[in-house]
């Protein structure tokens, strides 16, 4: 950290949000740096690292150190289409996958009957290892200093039009960050307010604060705000619970870590519990919808529709008898447990004689009450393929203020934001990952090209590349691009070549190795032949490492549709990828609709492809921008 002349105010033009000359706030102390990451949850802990090892000089700033990496809610990270943002993080040199390893307690591939493109990894976490791990991962990297700091307004000078530029942040006590860039990661934090029944307290997570000074520092500079609303489970104390009553659900027998850096999960592995909800329980809600604040009006803003609450299931699943809920563990060494599957915002009293009522939970008590809680947001067709507000140059923005929902989607932003921002302030170009490549770039281009209209969460079926997008060749996919980015380097890059190396050397074994006539890669292709089969015929095969086993398994079984996959890709790839030029003016396009023509200026898309994807935008339409492309664009990857 460069501190850099304190106790004196900064020169003008600067000014504060409200547009006031800077220097008529009282500063107390000022502080220089390339790059500011506001809020150390997951996407500003990924960010700030990346931006850090991009060479960027990178403050952290957070309410609280010691809620650095917290888990709000579910204690666990990855699922379905969550696990592929997980390892793509660990692909890219990111620290959710190595963070998790280290601290889970229980590991189980979800989906596993599926084909591989369909598995889900999950692990459940100790949840304040899981903390303590990520604090010290960012404590450990150089050139990132970790402050507990309450940011306050957003420092901007102005630029052509009414357009702006971010040049640092002001923070409670009136010390001042400059920076050439900022990530602004604060979460469910904005004007946030918390429900149980009728009750309401102002905060963003459970005994925290809220933050309404960068909420109104952004509506201010003439960004949209909306609001959304998310919700948690009562946690139990194990103390009282008849675990006789409940079914067990043990991890795996064979963890498999998320880190391509993780040889292998050693810890012993918890158990977790299942129970279920029943008739009486369903009718104790329904009696009580008129104090839950959902239904009442009391919250009005949509929330998570795939994560519903308890009474939301009980009135749009009204046949439904029973729902399963699942017990967790939130660490080794507390006996508190997460009710996975009855996240609630009804009142204190209906929540106790809820868990009352849950086979092998009639003596158990609550320990913490669910809550549902309503934030601002800031709705992602505001900003760039690279995350940075197309209003406020060198503000970047990534979690959940971009409407997203989860751990995985806010560090997979976060990373992507943190390297933009160290990228820009370096003058290289912004990094945009594309949705052929990676679920990041699935999940940036829904963002920045279609808005959100609810929390936006990743699964499997959004990615249509996902064939190609198993979580386990993200390393073969990403790590090349974050070797030569600087965004990984020495161990990362030295396991790829090494695995690369022995993948390719049993390929051209199983290419050689033939029985009764036919080569141990082409029985792979059939469905009743597995690895251990191949081990079986050449039982030198047994040595070969269980990642490349995987990974040369999958390939094999997956070649035809991959192939055909390919074949579709490259037809829409090349038409999709015709750059539309920054500037490119859409009223000179003759027929264009006038609510198209009003979409695409308002979204500004940088190739046909994202054009395509804009909501309301029909074929017809791009058939008439397509014309009026310049020639020389056609063709290559679209710049930034
Ligand atoms: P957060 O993890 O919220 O981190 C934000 C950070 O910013 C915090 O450290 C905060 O202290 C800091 N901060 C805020 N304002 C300032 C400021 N002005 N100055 C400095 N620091 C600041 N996800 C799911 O997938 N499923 C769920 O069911 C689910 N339920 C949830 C229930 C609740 C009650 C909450 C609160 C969250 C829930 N989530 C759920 C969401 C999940 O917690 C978030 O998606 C994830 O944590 C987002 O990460 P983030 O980094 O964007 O923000």
């Amino acid at each position: 950290m460069v501190q850099s002349d304190q106790h004196r105010a900064p020169p003008s033009p600067w000014a504060s949000s409200n547009g006031f000359p800077f220097d008529a706030v009282a500063v107390t102390c000022l502080y220089d740096y390339d790059v500011l990451v506001i809020g150390a949850g997951h996407a500003g802990v990924e960010a700030a690292c990346a931006a850090a090892r991009l060479g960027a000089r990178t403050a952290l700033l957070t309410t609280n150190c010691d809620t650095v990496g917290q888990m709000s809610c579910n204690p666990a990270i990855g699922g379905v289409g969550k696990a592929q943002l997980v390892r793509e993080v660990d692909a890219l040199g990111g620290i959710m996958g190595r963070a998790i390893d280290a601290t889970g307690i229980q590991f189980r591939v979800l989906n596993r009957s599926k084909g591989p493109a369909m598995h889900g990894p999950r692990a459940q976490a100790d949840k304040r290892l899981y903390q303590m791990e990520v604090k010290r991962l960012v404590e450990e990297t150089p050139g990132l200093d970790l402050r507990q700091e309450t940011v306050e307004d957003l420092l901007v000078e102005p630029t052509a039009g009414d357009a702006w530029r971010i040049t640092g942040v002001r923070v409670r006590g009136d010390a001042v960050y400059r920076a050439a860039a900022v990530v602004l990661t604060t979460g469910t934090f904005l004007q946030a307010i918390m429900h149980t029944g009728e009750a309401t307290t102002s905060g963003g997570r459970a005994g925290e604060g809220t933050t309404a000074g960068v909420s109104r520092a952004l509506g201010r500079l003439g960004l949209r705000i909306e609001r959304f609303k998310t919700g948690t489970p009562c946690r139990l104390s194990a103390m009282g619970v008849d675990f006789s009553q409940l079914e067990v659900q043990p991890g795996d027998a064979d963890p498999q870590p998320f880190s391509f850096l993780t040889p292998r999960i050693d810890q012993e592995q918890m158990v977790c519990w299942i129970t279920r909800t029943t008739a009486a329980i369903h009718a104790l809600i329904r009696a009580n919808l008129h104090r839950a604040p959902m239904f009442t009006g009391q919250i009005e803003s949509r929330g998570p529709r795939y994560c519903p609450s308890i009474e939301d299931k009980v009135v749009r699943f009204a046949d439904k008898e029973s729902h399963q809920l699942f017990l967790e563990p939130e660490g080794r060494r507390t006996r508190e447990l997460y009710v996975n599957g009855i996240s609630t915002s009804l009142p204190r009293d209906v929540q106790d004689e809820m868990v009352r009522l849950v086979p092998g939970l009639e003596r158990a008590r609550i320990m913490r009450y669910g809550y549902a809680v309503e934030y601002d947001y800031c709705p992602p067709d505001q900003l760039t393929a690279t995350l940075e507000s197309k209003r406020i140059a060198r503000l970047f923005c990534a979690g959940q203020i971009n409407g997203t929902t989860g751990y995985e989607e806010a560090a997979a932003q976060g990373l992507l934001a943190g390297a933009n921002a160290a990228l820009a302030v370096a003058g290289r170009d912004g990094l945009v990952l594309e949705r052929q490549e990676s679920y990041i770039g699935v999940l940036v281009d829904d963002l920045v090209t279609r808005g959100v209209d609810e929390p936006y969460r990743m699964f499997t079926s959004r990615a249509e590349h996902r064939l190609a997008l198993r979580h386990d060749n993200a390393d073969r996919r990403l790590t090349p691009l974050a070797v030569r980015l600087g965004l990984a380097a020495g161990e990362r890059a030295e396991r790829l070549a090494a695995k690369t190396a022995t993948l390719d050397a049993t390929l051209a074994v199983l290419a050689a190795h033939r029985v009764g006539g036919v080569t141990l890669a082409d029985l792979l292709k059939r469905p009743e032949v597995s690895w251990a089969d191949c081990v079986a015929a050449l039982p030198a095969l047994g040595d070969v490492p269980r990642d490349v086993a995987v990974q040369i398994e999958n390939d094999i079984r997956y070649a035809g549709y991959l192939a055909l996959e390919r074949e579709r890709i490259e037809r829409q790839q090349r038409l999709a990828q015709r750059v539309i030029p920054a500037g490119f003016d859409y009223g000179r396009v003759r027929h264009l609709r006038a609510e198209a023509r009003e979409q695409l200026d308002r979204i500004r898309p940088r190739t046909l492809g994202q054009a395509g994807r804009v909501s309301g935008i029909t074929p017809a339409d791009l058939a008439l921008v397509l014309v009026h492309l310049p020639r020389s664009d056609a063709g290559g990857p679209a710049a930034e």
